[in-house]
């Protein structure tokens, strides 16, 4: 269990968020001119790191709005949280 600041209600425990996978997967700007491979890369494909990841999260439990996190999955240590449709602070 650890602790989440949603960015619109603070600090809540763990348990009221669902976690919604890797953050900025960028939908093509031409879906039709891709193959079934590309196609599912996109749909399907996720790093899913063992370490410092983009993640989406959702306050399911709360205010159940979405928001961007970038946490240490190897210790669930949260570097950063920010809306969604913030660019990322870090590139
Ligand atoms: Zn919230």
């Amino acid at each position: 269990m650890f602790i989440i600041n949603c960015p619109f209600c603070g600090e809540r425990d763990q348990s009221e968020f669902k976690a919604g996978g890797e953050a900025h997967i960028e939908r093509p700007k031409q879906p039709t001119e891709l193959n079934d491979e590309e196609w599912a890369e996109y749909l399907f494909m996720r790093k899913n790191i063992k370490g410092i990841q983009f993640e989406r999260w959702n306050h399911a439990h709360g205010c159940r709005k979405w928001f961007n996190m970038l946490r240490d999955t190897s210790n669930d240590e949260i570097k950063l949280i920010y809306k969604m449709g913030e660019k990322s602070p870090i590139e």
